[in-house]
């Protein structure tokens, strides 16, 4: 589970709460019980619960051992919004494949429109799925999910990445073959259309915004799964 740093005070840590609630009401932890706790992108510990309280669950901590440096690109999904249950399947399979960011990109022929009154109810939502896929993943870091914004306006929010588009039929160049950065200062940008497809005017616009279009095979895959195969590929050919 993710600790906030100044809940850590060696050698004990102190959960309040919601964490609180969730490893006394649901996992019915106790004291003598282990547990693993991971200040985000800082240091992870292994402990055991010492004293239970309503108010308060205290752990020993056994031994602590330091985030590891990254060490490839960072990874930016920009995924069109999906239909409900999409969407956030999306945003856990990204999370346990490592995405460090998750934009929601609202496109013409997306299925569905977010409701400006939903938007911060939807991200808070979208957010809990990506900590417990950070947790269940074993994570270091929770990947950030971003305000939905335009298509339009992607190019322009991360001005250094190396874009790509995955765009069914319209180019032969495979996903498998593009030269990847590599730098832990770099970032890759990688695009994923909705349910009803990229618009050729997006498609038009995205090529002079330096996208690079690229293929994931002939067969058309469902948004979802096209998300989840690009970012399979592209750890796997940066070794992650
Ligand atoms: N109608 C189906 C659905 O309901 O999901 C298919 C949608 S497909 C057009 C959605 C997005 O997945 C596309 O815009 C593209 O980004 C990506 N995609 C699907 N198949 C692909 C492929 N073979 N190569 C590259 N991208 C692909």
């Amino acid at each position: 589970f993710f600790v906030a740093p100044d809940a850590v005070t060696p050698p004990t840590i102190r959960i309040t709460g919601p964490l609180l609630r969730h490893l006394k009401d649901s996992l019915r932890l106790a004291d003598g019980d282990g547990l693993t706790l991971t200040e985000e992108g800082i240091r992870r510990h292994r402990a055991e619960i010492i004293a239970t309280t309503d108010r308060l669950i205290e752990c020993r901590i056994l031994d602590t051992t330091a985030a590891p440096l990254r060490s490839g690109p960072r990874l930016v999904l920009a995924q069109a919004l999906l239909k409900g249950e999409k969407m956030d399947w999306v945003i856990q399979k990204a999370t346990e494949l490592g995405a460090d960011r998750i934009v929601p990109i609202q496109t013409k022929n997306a299925v569905v429109k977010l409701h400006p009154d939903r938007v911060e109810h939807q991200r808070a939502r979208w957010e809990r799925i990506a900590v417990e896929a950070a947790q269940q993943s074993e994570r270091w870091t929770v990947p950030t999910i971003a305000e939905p914004i335009a298509l339009s306006k992607v190019a322009a929010a991360y001005p250094s990445a190396v874009k790509f588009v995955l765009a069914e039929r319209s180019t032969e160049t495979s996903l498998t073959t593009v030269t990847l950065p590599a730098g832990t200062d770099q970032t890759v940008l990688l695009s994923i259309g909705p349910e009803g497809g990229w618009d050729e005017d997006e498609l038009r616009l995205m090529r002079e915004q330096a996208y690079s279009a690229v293929s994931l095979g002939s067969r058309i895959l469902r948004a979802e799964t096209a998300a989840i195969a690009t970012l399979s590929i592209v750890q796997s050919r940066l070794g992650e």
